[in-house]
């Protein structure tokens, strides 16, 4: 590969229209920092986020006996971490638990879904500065982030503001009082700009006499070092910490989680193309070389963020978080790539039916020797594994569907004459011969295979029987 002529760097300082003075300097530093071995169990862990859940759930039968229904459900969609995402129609990130009975009611839900095998998963971060919280005129106020940002019911916060001190405490609280066995950060790993002098940050530009923002990297570095340890030996064993956030990788940071979800940025593009700049997407949304699992997510307001999310994710041996919604409402379930419905759970599908024992992940900017697409807007990435089972996705970058023709290179990678294939969504299954074959796929769409020496067998969800 031929040397670059220049590198790139894409800064983004601030979140809000901001008057640039006439010069900005920028200091460098290089920060010794842990990556990890990309975590294999990770393979076997599938994250559902249920939607509100609150003291009604506990205090009427019925709706108890529903919840159940869900949880049942989730088990037989393999959900191994259930995330409470808001309680009482609040972000759990607020601290609406100082009532006692509402700390009990929590407590008793998070026994039910421990006791369908699931690590129950606390939503916090975002928000989390609420004025009507009682320790509010404490030190509430001492913690938002300035100037200042309000967003739904709270304050954004400062981690050198006492936040990194309230927020790695608050989850210990959670674990031993609530039960919970990890948290979903939402965005707070971003080391939002404060220029609150009382918190030590920001400095005086001499020219102008104002006041200038600085990063708050470290004290949100020792926030995360808290956080990770508390979740990981400290007060828990084997918690988990789930970084929301869809900034590129932040590694003093997020050298301290376990697995980053984002791609919400796609709800805003207008083309695939736009999103996908290959170099970018891969920085930001490929965390194997980092040691994270990648999870996704997808949202109806945009077309392309629906299943071709799910295709890009797949692209880059990331999966999609669930969601409730699309577990309760079988009506949304995916028949074919072309609609326009909420991703189901056939997405998990592929990762259930592979075996994930010996095997080699061919991603498309690295496969050229082995595979070869016919059409420039058409990618592949691939696992085989010593079995020759392999889990295939093709993506069609264009707005407009096409025939894309792949072929593997059988005799690099050892595979029979014949192979089986099965589309995990149309439930098409045909023959691969000497490795070529052939796929219509929608514009902007992915098509995922599974394919394997032996004919596929239709993925199947075996629902539970009644509660
Ligand atoms: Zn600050």
């Amino acid at each position: 590969m031929p040397e670059p002529e220049a590198t790139v760097f894409r800064l983004r300082v601030i979140d809000k229209p901001y008057k640039t003075p006439d010069k900005i300097s920028y200091r460098w530093g290089m920060v010794a920092t842990p990556v990890k071995p990309y975590p294999e169990e990770y393979r076997s862990i599938f994250f559902f986020q249920y939607g509100n859940f609150g003291n009604d759930l506990i205090d009427n039968s019925e709706t108890v006996k529903q919840f159940k229904s869900v949880l049942g459900l989730a088990k037989a969609m393999g959900v191994t971490h259930f995330e409470i995402f808001s309680w009482n129609k609040n972000f759990m990130g607020q601290p609406l638990l100082e009532d006692q009975k509402q700390i009990d009611d929590c407590r008793r839900a998070n026994e039910i879904i421990k006791a369908y095998g699931f690590k129950p998963i606390f939503y916090s971060g975002w928000n989390a500065g609420n004025p009507k919280m009682k320790m509010w005129p404490f030190f509430g106020e001492q913690m938002i982030r300035r100037p200042t940002r309000f967003s739904y019911t709270g304050y954004f916060q400062c981690a050198r503001g006492g936040y990194e001190s309230y927020l790695a405490n608050g989850i210990a609280w959670m674990i031993k009082t609530l039960g919970v066995e990890g948290v979903y950060l939402d965005s707070t790993s971003w080391a939002v700009p404060c220029n609150d002098a009382h918190h030590g940050c920001g400095y005086i530009d001499s020219k102008t006499g104002e006041r200038r923002i600085t990063r708050c990297i470290w004290h949100t570095r020792e926030m995360f070092k808290r956080i990770y340890k508390i979740l990981h030996g400290e007060v828990i064993a084997d918690g988990m910490l789930y970084n929301h956030a869809g900034q590129s990788p932040l590694m003093a940071i997020e050298s301290f989680i376990d697995v980053k979800h984002c791609g919400e940025g796609a709800y805003h593009v207008s083309s695939l193309k736009k999103f996908f700049d290959i170099d970018l997407y891969r920085a930001a949304y490929n965390g194997k070389q980092y040691g994270w699992p990648i999870e996704h997510t997808w949202n109806d307001r945009a077309a392309i963020a629906r299943n071709s999310v799910w295709g890009l994710g797949l692209l880059h041996d990331n999966v999609i978080k669930m969601y409730s919604t699309s577990v309760i409402d079988t009506s949304l379930w995916l028949v074919n790539y072309e609609d326009k419905r909420g991703i189901d759970w056939k997405m998990w599908a592929p990762k259930q039916w592979f075996q994930w024992k010996d095997y080699t992940w061919h991603p498309y900017y690295d496969n050229g020797d082995v595979l070869s697409v016919s059409d420039s807007d058409g990618y592949g990435s691939f696992h085989v594994n010593e079995k020759k089972q392999m889990l295939f996705c093709a993506v069609n970058l264009a707005q407009e569907k096409k025939t894309i023709e792949f072929k593997f290179n059988v005799k690099q990678l050892k595979l029979p004459e014949i192979m089986y294939a099965r589309d995990v969504v149309t439930d098409e299954d045909f023959q691969i011969k000497d490795g070529a074959f052939s796929l219509d796929i929608l514009g902007e769409r992915p098509r995922i295979l599974m394919i394997d020496t032996k004919p596929v067998p239709a993925i199947e969800l075996k629902l539970p029987t009644a509660p």
